[in-house]
This record gives structure tokens, C-alpha cells and sequence, in this order.
């Protein structure tokens, strides 16, 4: 049976048909900017890069640290690996589930990563199937575009 025309769905369907047409004259107006653009605007600056809508779908996998530690103790990067720049997966892992993750300040370690190879270990143990090696790409990531808009606001200031 087909729904009846009520005054509630005339509103809705108004209501979405004017906020549609409402952002489609923002976004003309404004150059074509989006707002992913008016996010990096705002954030870029302050560290924060939006997150792609790959790892969005993923992201909820990548906060889900208990801080138990398996994975540190299965890791052969950590028996040779300098202490200052390589504290475990666990840090990476962890300081990626903070409201404002800690991607500059893991950059030493994220370079460490390029060593797991095949490896995979601290993956196979942990309870709660974080991706770990792909926690850490986002977060190589997100540090290169947080460095490509330093250098390039250095340029624009000279
Ligand atoms: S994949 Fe990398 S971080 Fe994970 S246990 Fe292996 S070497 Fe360590
Ligand atoms: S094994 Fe998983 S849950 Fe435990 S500390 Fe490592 S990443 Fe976190």
C-alpha cells in the first residue's frame, strides 16, 4: 500500500530538497571548496588531517586497543631497535586511538615499520584484530600531509 501524503512527509522531503540545493549554491559559490577542503583549512595546521574514507571504514578496528601488550611481545623489531625511537607496535597503536592521535610524535617508529616485511606477528595475537601494520600506513600517511602543508605554508610565507 502506498504511504499517505501527510503534512510531516511534505516537510521532509521540502526540507531535504532545500538543504540540497542549499549546499549544491554554497559549493558553487565558494569556488567548488568542499568540506574536506574548509576541514584541512581549519585542522591541517594544528596536525589533524581528515581521514580518507578508506580508513573511516576501518576505524573503528584501528581505536580498539586494551593496551594488553601481546603484540610487544612478539615483535622482533624490538629486541634491536633503539629504545628512543621504537617502543613496541603497542605505542604506535595506542597513541593512533587519542582524540587528537599523536602522528608527528610517532614518526621515528613509523619509519621502523618499513622493517616488519611479511612479519605480520603482532597481528596474529592480537585479541582484538587490530590491523597494526595498517594502523601504522594511515598514520604515515596522515604525518606526510601533515609535512607537505608545513613545507608548503613555509613557502607561501617566504
Ligand atoms: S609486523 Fe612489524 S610491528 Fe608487527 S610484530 Fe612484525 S615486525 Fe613487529
Ligand atoms: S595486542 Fe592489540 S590490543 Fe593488545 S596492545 Fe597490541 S594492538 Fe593493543
Amino acid at each position: 500500500m502506498a504511504n499517505p501524503l501527510t503534512l510531516q512527509r511534505v516537510y521532509a522531503w521540502f526540507f531535504i530538497g532545500f538543504h540540497g540545493v542549499k549546499g549544491w549554491v554554497t559549493r558553487a559559490l565558494s569556488g567548488g571548496r568542499t568540506g574536506m577542503d574548509v576541514f584541512r583549512e581549519n585542522y591541517l595546521g594544528e596536525g589533524l588531517p581528515p581521514v580518507p574514507p578508506q580508513a573511516r571504514q576501518m576505524y573503528h578496528r584501528f581505536v580498539r586497543c586494551t593496551g594488553c601488550g601481546a603484540c610487544d611481545t612478539v615483535c622482533p623489531i624490538t629486541a634491536t631497535a633503539d629504545p628512543l625511537e621504537w617502543r613496541g607496535p603497542m605505542a604506535v597503536v595506542i597513541s593512533m586511538s587519542r582524540a587528537a592521535p599523536h602522528y608527528a610524535e610517532c614518526l621515528p617508529a613509523l619509519r621502523l615499520f618499513d622493517q616488519c616485511g611479511s612479519c605480520r606477528a603482532c597481528e596474529q595475537v592480537c585479541p582484538e584484530a587490530i590491523p597494526v601494520k595498517t594502523v601504522a600506513r594511515f598514520m604515515r600517511d596522515a604525518v606526510d600531509e601533515i609535512e607537505l602543508d608545513r613545507s608548503r605554508a613555509e613557502r607561501a610565507a617566504g
